[in-house]
């Protein structure tokens, strides 16, 4: 495929806009909409073709990348557009049903659909050693027909023909973050009123939870296995043992346990379930019980 495939880009909020700058750096023909016309102006300077319309912009590519805010500014811009025979490719953040149904929308207009889920910030996009990357899920052909074109701005991550799994990968990455920022915070707090530099701690904390991030693989090798007891370091019984240390600590500390407790209370109805001499993995399954 023609490296400067021309195509369409939909939004261009502080995303789009950063999307928008590598394509046109690397050269390819851009046409812009907006609704708020005024932010397309940079980039027409900078050599993108400005449409008056979304229904322009749509008609001027076969490849159209969506970058708005949800899902519902997706439908409102497209609606009224002709999408047949395009190639649509989603950026907007969603969830993993709307996505599907996003997909079937699509391909009801006629058009091939790609979702992706954007594993970076704006100043990720277009620096390659930042780490950041998309994750696409969708139509393999259309992904195959324009890898080149959609590797411009940063990675290239597909998960499937499910077109919710790019969406589902997403949230799932960035569900995990958040429960680690709950425990920085956590951290901090514990550390704030005390005389400890907080940029020496800072590095220690990063360091510690890079190198427990491994423990992710564990989980999956068990979760895999359905054998909980195999491969465990720390054992379900010393940890609940250590829970109550981490709570007194913060008491000691006058913070809050409000971040902690709900997964301290999973672990020790896992305990009470009879698991001593397992990890945690078993948290997963208590999770997906609807009790
Ligand atoms: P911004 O808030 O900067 O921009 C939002 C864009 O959506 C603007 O172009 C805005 O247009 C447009 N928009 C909002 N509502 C409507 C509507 N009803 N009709 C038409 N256009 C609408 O957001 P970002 O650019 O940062 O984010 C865009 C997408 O990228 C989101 O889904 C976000 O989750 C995702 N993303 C963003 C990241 C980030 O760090 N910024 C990181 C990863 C993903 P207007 O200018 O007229 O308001």
């Amino acid at each position: 495929m023609d490296e400067k495939t021309p195509l369409t880009l939909l939004g261009l909020g502080d995303m789009g806009t950063a999307l928008a700058r590598t394509w046109l750096a690397a050269g390819h023909p851009l046409t812009v909409w907006n609704r708020t016309a005024a932010r397309a102006e940079p980039l027409a300077a900078e050599g993108a073709r400005i449409a008056a319309t979304a229904a322009e912009a749509v008609a001027a590519n076969a490849l159209i990348v969506a970058c708005l805010l949800d899902d519902a500014s997706v439908g409102s811009v497209l609606d009224g557009t002709d999408l047949s025979g395009k190639d649509l490719v989603n950026l907007t953040t969603t969830t993993p049903g709307r996505a599907r149904d996003r997909a079937r929308w699509a391909q009801e207009r006629g058009a091939r659909f790609l979702d992706g889920g954007i594993m970076a910030v704006p100043p990720m996009i277009g620096v390659p050693e930042s780490g950041g990357h998309i994750f696409y899920s969708g139509s393999r052909g259309l992904l195959d027909d324009h890898r080149a074109t959609l590797a411009v701005p940063t990675g290239v991550t597909y998960v499937g023909e499910d077109a919710g799994f790019a969406a589902l990968h997403d949230v799932a990455l960035l569900s995990a973050m958040t429960g680690m920022f709950a425990g920085m915070s956590h951290a901090y707090a514990l550390i704030r009123n005390e005389d400890i530099a907080l940029k020496d701690f800072a590095l220690l904390l990063q360091g510690w939870l890079t190198t427990m991030a491994g423990s992710a693989v564990q989980t999956a090798v068990q979760l895999e296995s359905g054998d909980y007891k195999s491969g465990v370091v720390s054992n379900l019984a010393m940890m609940v043992e250590g829970n109550a240390t981490l709570l007194r600590t913060a008491e000691e500390q006058g913070v809050s346990p409000e971040l902690l407790t709900p997964y301290m209370d999973l672990m020790s109805r896992l305990l009470a379930d009879g698991s001593p001499d397992e990890g945690a993995a078993g948290v997963v399954d208590l999770l997906l019980r609807h009790d």
